[in-house]
């Protein structure tokens, strides 16, 4: 995917990750990026174009599809990370997880996939994490969310195929952002540098980018020791 000349859409670019992968897309020469938020007054990305977009209130997606026609590169960024265990935590949270993963990012595909096709086919990135591949305690509902948003990814590569779109998938593994702080978990990257190498994937035209190596992780997980996520 050629980023220079593209016109962008990053959901939940108000802040985290998002807010990189808005500003470095202008850097790369992105000829528009929309940096949308559930709330457009907290986004402050001098040269970028500001729309409301809650990816868990249809109306506010059909919108910006409606105010946002030249979209060509889309990134389904935003995400919530509550923190709760499948067996003992909050119903109500876990569903919120996977109405902004899994509903989120099919509602925003669903209603900018005929914006794609008429713009030349374009992509769609969608930011997934190695927590898509494996769980661990005290965030299984956001592994079982984020994983859901992967077998997404994946359906919509095949079914998006014929009208050209190009879909990549995002491996991310912990980035120093909001979501991160409070979990215990110990954050490997700066989410500048996670972003910068997510796009350069993304420009290279990897279907699956692998930002950092957690293959110790997978291991041990797949090895029955969960709790090794954390030492
Ligand atoms: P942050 O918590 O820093 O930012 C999350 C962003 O998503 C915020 O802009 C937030 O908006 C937005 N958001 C949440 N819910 C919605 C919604 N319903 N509609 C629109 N926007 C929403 O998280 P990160 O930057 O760390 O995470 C970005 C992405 O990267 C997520 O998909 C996450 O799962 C993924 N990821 C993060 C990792 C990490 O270690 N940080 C590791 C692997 C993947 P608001 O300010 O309104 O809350």
């Amino acid at each position: 995917m050629r980023i220079p000349g593209s016109t962008a859409l990053v959901t939940g670019a108000n802040r985290g990750i998002g807010r990189h992968f808005a500003r470095q897309l202008l850097d790369r020469g992105a000829a528009k990026v929309y940096a949308t938020a559930r709330d457009p007054e907290g986004v402050d990305l001098p040269g970028a174009h500001v729309l409301r977009l809650d990816v868990t209130d249809p109306a506010s997606v059909t919108a910006a599809a409606r105010a946002a026609g030249d979209v060509t590169l889309l990134v389904n960024n935003a995400g919530i990370n509550t923190g709760q265990n499948l067996v003992t935590g909050d119903l109500a949270k876990i569903r919120l997880e996977m109405d902004t993963h899994f509903y989120g990012t099919l509602e925003v595909v669903r209603a900018f996939a005929p914006v794609l096709a008429a713009n030349g086919g374009g992509a769609i990135v969608n930011v997934l994490s190695a927590l898509s591949w494996f769980s661990a305690p005290g965030t299984s509902a956001y592994a079982a969310a984020k994983a859901a948003q992967w077998s997404l990814t994946n359906g919509i590569r095949l079914e998006l195929a014929g009208q050209g779109t190009q879909v990549t998938a995002l491996h991310l593994g912990t980035a120093d952002t909001d979501m991160i702080a409070g979990t215990g978990l110990e954050p490997l990257n700066q989410p500048g540098d996670v972003a910068r190498a997510a796009l350069d994937g993304v420009e290279a035209g990897e279907l699956e980018v692998v930002v950092d190596d957690w293959s110790a992780h997978v291991k041990a997980s797949l090895a029955g020791d969960p709790a090794a996520f954390y030492r």
